[in-house]
């Protein structure tokens, strides 16, 4: 044991030990980077395990420009993947995502990253950000990729994370000193529960104004097309959408009742 390991806390001892015994005979690592607060606490044990490894971010253009600069002024090494088409240009083709079809997850994170050779994949995610999450196990494999994912914070409390920043005196995006909790996409249907999205709008109000746009251009396509949309206009989606984003794009086709009452327009543009 070094010096260096001597000082480390019994948690992140075990998660070091952990990173070493699963993967220091799996020649370089792929770690996923998002730039957020686990991520950071991430990288840092890559650096403390003294394995073989690769930061890389995928660059959705979508999320906070504070964000993307921080990792480009404190992560230089990190490697930005790119999608094939810009959020923007595949919301022009596609539906408004929502928690439950979250195309964008796919062409903005997922596909870039499978482009990577790289079959031993470390991530930062934690048990406590949601249920789906608490049934994770701590290895991996997902058989149709041949991809192993390994997650050493899985069972760590938001309150290891900053005390391991602290202690480390790691620099970390000052959007979380404004109160954000989670940071990523400024637009994402997981901010339409709760005051998030509103919040949001009116922090990053160009990325609000281009998706507006983009859902106006979307919703004249559909009605060009003979589509029956469920609201009289996009902007009415639009300002439902950011409160909840189950709602209905297309009026509901099995029973052909609009999902939507007029009345309710008004409860929703308060
Ligand atoms: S907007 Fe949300 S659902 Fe879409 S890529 Fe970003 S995090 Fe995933």
């Amino acid at each position: 044991m070094t010096d260096k390991d001597k000082r480390l806390k019994d948690y992140v001892l075990e998660a070091v030990n952990f990173l070493k015994q699963n993967l220091s005979d799996k020649g370089k690592i792929f770690v996923a980077f998002s730039g957020g607060k686990d991520s950071t606490v991430i990288a840092k044990l890559m650096e403390i395990s003294e394995l073989n490894y690769q930061l890389y971010y995928s660059f959705t253009g979508i999320d906070p420009p504070e964000l993307v600069r921080f990792i480009r002024e404190n992560y230089r090494e990190c490697t930005f993947l790119h999608p094939k088409k810009s959020f923007w240009k595949d919301l022009e083709s596609h539906i408004p995502p929502s928690s439950k079809i979250r195309w964008c997850c796919t062409s903005l994170k997922k596909e870039p990253s499978y482009k990577i050779n790289l079959f031993h994949r470390v991530e930062g995610i934690r048990s406590e950000e949601s249920s789906r999450r608490a049934k994770y196990k701590r290895v991996n494999h997902f058989e149709k990729l041949g991809i192993t994912k390994y997650y050493p914070i899985l069972e760590w409390k938001e309150w290891q994370v900053w005390e391991f920043i602290g202690d480390y005196s790691l620099e970390y995006c000052k959007l979380y000193d404004e109160g954000f909790g989670r940071i990523g996409c400024v637009i994402c249907p997981f901010n339409s529960k709760g005051s998030k999205q509103l919040h949001c709008k009116k922090r990053w109000p160009k990325f609000f104004k281009k998706f507006e746009e983009t859902i106006e251009i979307l919703y004249q396509k559909r009605m060009k097309q003979g589509r029956i949309m469920n609201f009289p206009d996009s902007r009415g989606f639009c300002e439902a959408w950011y409160k909840d984003d189950s709602a209905r794009w297309y009026k509901d086709e099995n029973t052909k009742k609009p999902i939507w009452e007029e009345e309710n327009l008004q409860a929703i543009n308060i």
